[in-house]
């Protein structure tokens, strides 16, 4: 089969233009950005308001391998095999960042014949939104700087800055740094650090906020740092707010583009999984629940880390809810569940594939738990052999789950027309509202209990000495009724990326608290969370190239 950037390059693209009419929009509700792509203006939602809203399909998965586990590929796919079936869908997507990219796990775009296009771009700078967040990210980093250099009128402690600056490549060097070297004309000298900016809260805030009003209020509420008398402060107390959205002011309209099919795609924004809530904009989400009959997208990670956060923090931000849940499996990670070797996972393993069943069980009784209906969907690859399949399809029958066998990366929208009509029957299948894990009433620890408990499986939550402190901090600040954002690992139900399957009776270590006031949630940390990846010793970077004729290889 061909690769990735091979198929994505042969694509029949419409020009934007035909994409945004098959939406019924104006001229004046989209700005074409080349050809190919657009944004879309930041008053459309208003205009849609009287609408009715589409059904939303949710797309997460079990506890995937390193290697993902077709997430996007099937969201991609799903979209295409509506569209096939006549009924007008639109895909929500986040936007890829450049340090998977770059570094080991690749694009974001899907995969095989379920991709988005003109996917280069997508994967690489795409319409400058990264870019725009990282400025005014680092404007910000500058601004405080500046403010302490000048005579800090408002006592920030230099030894109490949280704002790092961000980088959207994996760069373990500027883990943390000195900055403000030199003398007292280079500023004033203090320790500082770089996330990646996916991982920025500007990131967060522009994913979640409703509208620019909304926006700028939640940076205006972003907390900074503290002062000498450790009282937070705020980008508001800085004067800053104003800048900052201006800076962000095409970056907050979603792109559109489309699949290799032609169907409509909105991509924006894309928070880490871990630190944030890992999930397109709510903008993206509700402009496409307005175009559409069906939106599908996706949100990171397994179902414990991106499902919950999307239920519990984005559904809430967004006031919307879906209307079903594609739970995606694959053979080789149940094995993986089921106690085979990362390099064994090719082959027929059946009992492994029983064993590992446990991981998949969890996730449909936590989906279940929200009160949402699913459908399993099985992402076929070419090592699965006929036995696997239909064990894996038999024991969802036995468990009364909805099944498909997806195989959307080799045959585009065509292979998924299984999936997409048991999803139509799905959406018709929900009943009554959504089910959160907690209530934001709930105290802090008793959020992350039931989080702990209900979602993971697990038994207990310990807080380091560490994450007490600021625990009564939090409570004194007001901040204990935001929602909570777990930075838990993807590879386990568990904070222990070791304990595959599904471990019971564990229990989870939040060893720091910090309140991301701005995006409106608590982020609780558990186990190694980095915020600033590394690349692996050979980066994917090594096989890119760009030929004498401008021909992209080696992207996927
Ligand atoms: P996720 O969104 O869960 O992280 P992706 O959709 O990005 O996963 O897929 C991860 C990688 O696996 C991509 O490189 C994609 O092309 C590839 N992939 C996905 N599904 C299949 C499949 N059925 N067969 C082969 N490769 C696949």
């Amino acid at each position: 089969m061909k690769t990735d950037i091979e198929i994505a390059l042969e694509a029949d693209m419409l020009p934007i233009g035909d994409i945004a009419s098959q939406l019924s929009l104006t001229a004046e509700d989209f700005e074409p950005y080349g050809h190919y792509k657009a944004k879309l203006s930041d008053n459309l939602l208003d205009k849609l308001s009287s609408r009715s809203e589409g059904k939303v399909i949710l797309t997460t998965s079990i506890n995937p391998t390193s290697a993902g586990e077709g997430k996007s590929t099937v969201t991609v796919g799903l979209g295409q095999a509506l569209n096939r079936l006549n009924k007008h869908a639109i895909i929500a997507l986040r936007e890829p960042s450049l340090g998977p990219t770059m570094g080991i796990k690749g694009g974001a775009a899907g995969g095989g014949y379920s991709q988005v296009v003109p996917m280069q771009e997508i994967n690489l700078h795409f319409t400058g939104d990264i870019h725009a967040i990282t400025t005014a990210n680092n404007a910000l980093s500058a601004f405080i700087d500046n403010h302490i250099h000048h005579g800090n009128e408002l006592q920030i402690d230099p030894r109490r800055v949280e704002w790092k600056r961000v980088l959207d490549i994996n760069d373990r060097a500027l883990r943390q740094v000195n900055v403000g070297l030199g003398g007292p004309a280079k500023g004033v000298p203090r320790e500082d650090g770089f996330n990646i900016t996916v991982a920025s809260e500007i990131m967060a805030v522009l994913c979640l906020a409703n509208d620019l009003q909304d926006l700028k209020a939640r940076l205006a509420r972003i907390v900074i740092g503290y002062t000498y008398d450790k009282e937070p402060v705020t980008v508001h107390q800085l004067g800053f707010e104003g800048a900052l959205t201006l800076l962000l002011k095409d970056a907050f309209k979603p792109n559109l583009v489309q699949t290799l099919e032609n169907t409509p795609a909105i991509i924006h924004g894309g928070p880490f999984a871990n630190i944030a809530h890992g999930c397109n904009s709510v903008m993206a989400t509700k402009i496409a629940a307005k175009l559409g009959d069906y939106v599908v997208t996706e949100a990171g990670f397994g179902a414990d880390l991106g499902a919950e956060k999307f239920l519990d923090i984005k559904t809430r931000a967004g006031y919307f809810e879906p209307d079903t849940v594609v739970i995606v499996a694959t053979i080789r990670a149940l094995k993986l569940h089921g106690g085979v070797n990362r390099n064994q996972l090719t082959k027929e393993d059946l009992d492994a594939l029983k064993q590992g069943m446990t991981n998949l069980k969890k996730h449909i009784e936590t989906i279940d738990q929200f009160n949402l209906p699913y459908v399993v969907a099985i992402n076929k690859f070419p090592t699965d052999t006929e036995e696997e399949i239909n064990f894996l399809k038999d024991w969802c029958k036995q468990e009364g789950a909805e099944v498909a066998l997806v195989d959307v990366f080799s045959q585009g929208g065509e292979g998924g027309i299984e999936l997409a009509q048991k999803v139509i029957e799905s959406c018709e299948k929900k009943t009554g509202a959504l089910s959160y894990t907690y209530d934001l009433d709930d105290s802090i620890e008793e959020k992350i209990y039931k989080i702990v408990t209900k979602v993971y499986g697990g038994e207990r939550v310990e807080f380091s000495s560490a994450a007490k402190k600021q625990l009564k901090q939090l409570e004194r600040e007001g901040h204990h009724k935001l929602p909570i954002c777990m930075a838990k690992t993807q590879y386990s139900l568990s904070d222990d990326p070791a304990l595959l399957g599904r471990p019971e009776g564990f229990t989870v270590t939040v060893r720091e608290l910090r309140a991301s006031v701005g995006a409106g949630f608590i982020v609780a940390l558990t186990g190694d969370v980095m915020t600033m990846p590394g690349l692996p010793k050979k980066p994917a970077a090594l096989n890119m190239d760009v030929t004498e004729d401008g021909v992209i290889t080696g992207l996927f």
